[in-house]
C-alpha cells in the first residue's frame, strides 16, 4: 500500500508521516531529503547552482542511501552522512532552485520508486500524489495557516534549548521564518515541472486547528477504508 502526503513547507507532513509509519507499520520516505542532498552535495563541491547542466550531471551520479539507525533514519551521499547538514537554513535557502531543475527531478524518480518496491510506504513531499506515485492508494494534501507553520518550525528549532528564548525573540524569528517559508512555497508552486499542488483525488486536511493525534487518527481511518 502506498500513502502519499503532499503539502507546503511546515504543514506537518514529516511528523504525520512518521507517526503513521509507526502506528500502521509503513516505511517512511522523506522525499525532500533527496532534493536537499542534491543541493548540499553541489554546494559543498562548488558546483555553480545557476549552471543547470552541471547540477543535473552531479545529481545523477550521487549514490544516495537511507539507513535505519534505531528510531532515526540517516541519509548518506556517496558514503558521507549528510543528515544534519541538509536540515540547515543554508540548504533551506537553495533547495528550491535545485529541485526545480527537471533533470534533477528525473534523477530522483527511480530512487523513490525503488524504495517503495514490495513494501508499504508512506511518502511525503510535493509531487508524490501527482507524479511519483499517481496510483497511490491514499493521497493526503496537508495544509496549515502560514503563520502557524512558521511558528511550529521556530518552536521545533528551540525545543532542546537549555533556556527558552523570550516571547519577543520568538515573534521576530517567526516573522523571518514566515518570509522564508512563503518564498520557498512560491518557488515550489510556480515551477514548470511537478509543482506543489494537490492531486485531483487527494483528501485535503487543514492541520491548523488540530493536534497531531487527531490528524494521525483521521489518516488511520482513511487507511482502514482503503486497505
Ligand atoms: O519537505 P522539505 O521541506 O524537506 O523539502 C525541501 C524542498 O525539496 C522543497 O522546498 C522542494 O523544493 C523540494 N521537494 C520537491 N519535491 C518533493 C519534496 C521536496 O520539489 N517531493
Amino acid at each position: 500500500m502506498i500513502v502519499a502526503i503532499d503539502g507546503p513547507a511546515g504543514s506537518g507532513k514529516s511528523t504525520i508521516a512518521r507517526e503513521v509509519a509507526e502506528r500502521y507499520g509503513f516505511e517512511k520516505l522523506d522525499t525532500g531529503a533527496l532534493y536537499r542532498t542534491c543541493a548540499a552535495v553541489c554546494a559543498d563541491e562548488g558546483v555553480e547552482l545557476d549552471d543547470e547542466a552541471a547540477v543535473v550531471d552531479r545529481s545523477r551520479e550521487i549514490d544516495i542511501r537511507f539507513d535505519a539507525h534505531g528510531e532515526a533514519t540517516r541519509i548518506s551521499a556517496d558514503g558521507r552522512d549528510v543528515s544534519d547538514e541538509i536540515r540547515t537554513p543554508r540548504i533551506d535557502r537553495i533547495v528550491s532552485q535545485v529541485s526545480a531543475y527537471p533533470g534533477v527531478r528525473e534523477a530522483m524518480l527511480p530512487v523513490q520508486r525503488r524504495f517503495a518496491e514490495g513494501r508499504d510506504v508512506v511518502a511525503e513531499g510535493r509531487d508524490i500524489g501527482t507524479v511519483v506515485f499517481p496510483e497511490a492508494d491514499l493521497k493526503v494534501f496537508l495544509t496549515a495557516d502560514p503563520r502557524e507553520r512558521a511558528r511550529r518550525r521556530v518552536l521545533q528549532r528551540h525545543e532542546h534549548d537549555a533556556e527558552a528564548p523570550s516571547a519577543e525573540a520568538i515573534e521576530a524569528e517567526v516573522d523571518q521564518t514566515l518570509a522564508d517559508l512563503e518564498r520557498r512555497d512560491a518557488l515550489d508552486s510556480s515551477r514548470a515541472v511537478a509543482p506543489l499542488e494537490a492531486a485531483e483525488d487527494a483528501v485535503h486536511i487543514d492541520s491548523t486547528a488540530h493536534t497531531i493525534d487527531q490528524i494521525v487518527e483521521r489518516v488511520g481511518e482513511l487507511i482502514r477504508e482503503r486497505r
